[in-house]
């Protein structure tokens, strides 16, 4: 049997967390059992709908690397399949017009809750056996089942069995003719091969209703996984307070996909202790059994934990094209520096994203407005001038062509032999007096990547502000 795992999104915004994490699972599983996953567009809510979000989620899936082998199919051109199934149920018995009006309905609720009882349609019309005529409002209802027990056996929370009695004659075509929701999925999940739903469980409600659905249309039931919901630091569910911002945002930030689908992965499912693993190893390793029973908690600093692993084992080039397209975002020309290759090679180590990195070697690619203030206090004192004059000669007189670690190590060791000076008194201001902040690479590759004329001018540039300290104090 050919495994077939769906990934259906609504298009009613963009791809968040949890819908990346439920993409990530069906992904994860088809690859793993060698099958196939199904891209299917749930948009029979015409008024929440729309093209640019359908656009915004096949964007945010195609970044993640998350592909599919069959769709993209959207429900909306899908309603005749829907109608002819409709109809099958109601000739077979299985469904049936129903008749009563919204004040009908209303007045049934109203008693019922009166009555300390759980709302439910009475099944007024189910045995009718009347098809409505020209021009009649009806709606058509599916007959679940009137006694026993609807069971399935869930490949995460185990077996679940729902009293038959606690399921109500759903709508499954309104008066508009339009399906519902729970017709449409299991039409799909059934035309489309589905054998594996894996989906979060704010849909555990859902699948008793499905279930007989499935039954009447004389279909085998898929197995069924229902991933626990992520939440927030604070247990509630993840919204946008939690910063659950569209998947693509994360791109913005300089996360890298890898490292998302990592986390994400994590987020629910465990191998072991582990925590880094690359997509391939999760296709691996993946197994609906480890899906953890409880929910996940959302935390960012994991993540940018996660992202930091993902760029020290990234390939060079590539970080150097996304360095290189961050500082682009940043107004910064990447070619008026150092070459991004030798920008990431320093900064690998000390960025946990991309747009950290470009923060933090900015003022390699364009001069800094001002030095951070508290670096400029505690490191270009009066006392300092001397050393920083020195090493402005000492640097000139390096060849431009010669402009290597090893000479530049040489000539910041002539000025400590002559100041009797520790590396420790002018690392500190060089640092500050370069890159305006007191915190970049090593003091070799911090000045190589400078360049030559960027460090001396920016010597000078640092003793003009000392001496207008001197002057001002
Ligand atoms: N379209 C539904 C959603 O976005 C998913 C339905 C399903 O997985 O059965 O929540």
């Amino acid at each position: 049997m050919t495994v077939v795992t769906r990934f259906p999104p609504s298009p009613s915004g963009h791809l968040h967390l949890g819908g990346a994490r439920t993409a990530l699972f069906n992904w994860l599983y088809a690859r793993h059992c060698g099958g196939e996953l199904v891209l299917r567009i749930e948009d029979t809510d015409r008024a929440r709908s729309t093209q640019a979000s359908v656009d915004a989620i096949l964007d945010a899936l195609q970044w993640l690397g998350l592909d599919w082998q069959r769709g993209p199919y959207r429900q909306s051109e899908r309603f005749d399949r829907y109608a002819e199934i409709i109809r099958r149920l109601v000739d077979d018995g299985h469904a049936y017009h129903c008749f009563c009006d919204a004040a009908r309905i209303e007045a049934l609720r109203e008693s019922q809750k009166a009555a300390g009882q759980n709302p439910a349609y009475d099944r007024h019309c189910r045995d009718l056996g009347r098809q409505p005529s020209p021009g009649e409002a009806a709606v058509v209802r599916f007959k679940s089942p009137l006694a026993g027990r609807v069971a399935f056996d869930d490949a995460v929370r185990g077996p679940v069995t729902v009293d038959a009695a606690q399921l109500d004659d759903l709508v499954i075509a309104r008066s508009d003719r339009a399906p519902t929701y729970n017709l449409c999925v299991v039409v799909d999940d059934i035309d489309m091969g589905v054998t594996h739903i894996i989906r979060g469980d704010d849909h555990t409600n859902n699948t008793p209703r499905q279930i007989p659905i499935f039954h009447a249309l004389g279909a085998a039931l898929p197995v069924f996984a229902h991933v626990p919901m992520i939440l927030g630091a604070d247990g509630r569910r993840l919204s946008k307070r939690h910063a659950d911002v569209s998947v693509l945002e994360y791109r913005a930030q300089g996360i890298l996909p890898e490292a998302l689908l990592n986390y994400l992965a994590r987020l629910g499912w465990a191998h072991g202790d582990r925590e880094i693993f690359s997509a391939d190893e999760m296709v691996e390793l993946f197994d609906l059994a480890a899906i953890n029973k409880s929910a996940a908690h959302f935390d960012p600093a994991k993540l940018l934990w996660t992202n930091q692993q993902h760029v020290r084992a990234a390939p060079r080039p590539r970080l150097a094209e996304l360095l290189g397209a961050h500082l682009e975002q940043r107004g910064l020309n990447p070619a008026a520096g150092p070459p991004l290759a030798d920008t990431v090679a320093a900064f690998a180590e000390r960025a946990q994203t991309l747009q950290e990195m470009a923060d933090k070697s900015a003022w390699l690619y364009a001069d800094f407005d001002h030095y951070d203030p508290a670096a400029a206090k505690k490191h270009l004192r009066p006392a300092a001038a001397p050393a920083l004059q020195a090493l402005r000669e000492a640097f000139a007189a390096v060849a431009d062509d010669d402009w290597s670690a090893a000479a530049i190590n040489r000539a910041i060791e002539s000025v400590l032999e002559a100041q009797k000076l520790t590396l420790g008194r002018i690392a500190q201001p060089l640092r500050v007096a370069i890159s305006g902040a007191a915190a970049t690479p090593p003091i070799d590759a911090t000045v190589q990547l400078t360049g030559r004329a960027r460090t001396l001018s920016r010597i000078e540039r640092a003793l003009k502000w000392i001496a207008a300290r001197t002057a001002a104090d």
